[in-house]
């Protein structure tokens, strides 16, 4: 049987003859926004090999024979777009609140497929989910081996807050369904509870952790923006992520919970909505992202207005939290604070992700700073800043392309053309 196997591996070893160098795929760009700097270049060349870019060229160019050349000369080229803050798990609709109480985790994972199928066709080639059941660790998975289509995902698994919190998955239940659910479960009350959650959460395969440090909008529960945490909390939350190598991003509607949050250490705030200069300039001094989420807020003032759309709690807090995020964003903007592209893709429908690069405009961001936010500083704030975030050799060729020039028109971000992640073509029109 040795001998066998001896005389097979000999015979394999003999048979071995090193192939064609791998096939190169030739971006032909019209134009070009590679990201590195804010001018669009003309006429150049994209050169991917194995899912990565290995030269970036002047002219167009075609490689040898066995090469693939795709024809962008009617395009402006740039990075796969980066959204921090979806929920692949769910989209908003009138039933919303039933459908916690009467879908199976393997329901919810038949509907992310097409959430996350919408969301990479759009041009958002990586994510951050900032929380669901659990189902979104799955789903990361899947995308990865490439069972299924959708963006990189990098998942908070299920988000941590207090009980009767935020994230209190509980919330609004009938008493004898509510039971008492615990770290597992994201429901934390003192600081060793939190460390629990993180690492159950770790455990579970989070690449990232999510807190809601105040009260929300979309949870069945009274108030939105009240603190929900105390500081001791929030402190133990991150000190046990990032010794775990976890990033932890915190939901917050109000100031004091913000300012707790920013002084415990959180990578960054989501939403922000009631941001007051104070902790405008503890975030720039402390160097914590603000992810906006302006699309979110727009949309669920005008959900609210449709009869009995929420639940009546949640209602009157979609209409006074909702439409102050622009002018909070225009204000953090001015003020220097670090801003990464977000949108709370779930709350509006999924595919719709690039609306929130008009809003950013509209408050006063140049163009090119709000493609920024969705590609270099998100890059940053996901610490993937080897693999994302601008066209360069050595990054993972994620490449979007639409019509006209988005430096000048944002409104095109709306309508792309071309989607690659990591080499692979998913839109081509
Ligand atoms: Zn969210």
């Amino acid at each position: 049987m040795l001998r066998k196997t001896l005389i097979l591996s000999a015979l394999v070893l003999a048979l071995y003859v090193p192939t064609a160098q791998a096939q190169k795929t030739y971006l032909q760009c019209g134009r070009l926004l590679d990201m590195r700097q804010e001018r669009v270049q003309t006429e150049a060349t994209i050169v991917v090999e194995n899912g990565r870019v290995v030269a970036v060229q002047k002219g167009y160019q075609s490689g040898g024979p066995t090469d693939k050349v795709i024809d962008l000369k009617n395009r402006t080229v740039l990075p796969g777009l980066i959204d921090c803050h979806v929920h692949l798990e769910d989209e908003t609709s009138k039933d919303g609140f039933l459908k916690e109480l009467t879908q199976n985790p393997a329901d919810v994972a038949f509907n992310s497929l097409t959430y996350a199928r919408k969301t990479l066709l759009a041009g958002f080639t990586t994510v951050r989910d900032l929380g669901g059941s659990g189902v979104n660790v799955a789903l990361r998975n899947a995308i990865n081996r490439g069972q299924v289509t959708g963006p990189r995902i990098f998942t908070v698994g299920k988000a941590i807050s207090g009980t009767g919190g935020h994230m209190d998955p509980t919330n609004g239940y009938r008493l004898n369904l509510m039971g008492t659910p615990g770290p597992a479960e994201g429901v934390i009350n003192g600081p060793d509870q939190g460390r629990q959650a993180v690492r159950e959460q770790y455990k579970r395969g989070a690449d990232l952790i999510k807190i809601a440090s105040t009260g929300g909008v979309l949870s069945v529960a009274k108030d939105g923006s009240a603190p929900q945490m105390t500081e001791a909390e929030i402190r133990a939350i991150v000190e046990t992520a990032h010794d775990l190598g976890l990033r932890v991003a915190c939901h917050a509607h109000g100031a004091e919970g913000m300012k707790r949050a920013v002084r415990a250490g959180v990578n960054s705030i989501e939403h922000g909505t009631l941001m007051d200069d104070e902790t405008m300039r503890l975030m720039v001094k402390n160097g914590t992202w603000y992810v906006p989420t302006i699309t979110a807020g727009k949309s669920v003032a005008d959900s609210a207005k449709i009869p009995n759309y929420y639940p009546p709690l949640v209602t009157p807090k979609a209409l006074a939290i909702g439409p102050k995020l622009q002018g909070t964003f225009g204000r953090a903007y001015k003020a220097k604070v670090k801003i990464a592209f977000g949108t709370d893709a779930a709350v509006f429908r999924h595919g719709a992700n690039a609306l929130e690069f008009q809003y950013m405009v509209e408050a006063g961001m140049p163009a090119y700073e709000a493609l920024r936010s969705a590609t270099v500083s998100a890059a940053e704030l996901l610490d993937q800043t080897a693999n994302l975030g601008t066209l360069e050799p050595g990054k993972f060729a994620d490449v979007v392309a639409v019509e006209g020039d988005p430096t000048q028109d944002i409104k095109v971000m709306q309508q792309v053309r071309f989607v690659m992640k990591q080499g692979m073509v998913y839109r081509q029109e």
